[in-house]
């Protein structure tokens, strides 16, 4: 794998978004990239950190969810809609 330096990323968290700046690497024989902080956060390939999805998943989980979601304010707890 080579370096290809530093890269920032927004995540958002159910406190609010962060900025992330995590190395990010080329495979040299695919060129594959690869961030291994995303892969220790578990937000690869996505700007939702786990416990947002999970947040997302619970409240979708049913056909009302969004709408149920709503009623009782979860998205207070997010400093921008869903
Ligand atoms: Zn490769």
């Amino acid at each position: 794998m080579q370096s290809k330096g530093l890269s920032e990323k927004t995540i958002r968290t159910i406190l609010g978004d962060i900025r992330l700046r995590r190395s990010v690497y080329r495979c040299a024989v695919c060129g594959a990239m690869r961030c291994p902080g995303d892969e220790l956060l578990n937000v690869v390939a996505t700007g939702f950190s786990p416990g947002v999805r999970r947040l997302m998943a619970h409240a979708g989980s049913d056909l009302n969810g969004f709408k149920r979601a709503a009623q009782f304010r979860i998205c207070q707890f997010f400093t921008h809609k869903i």
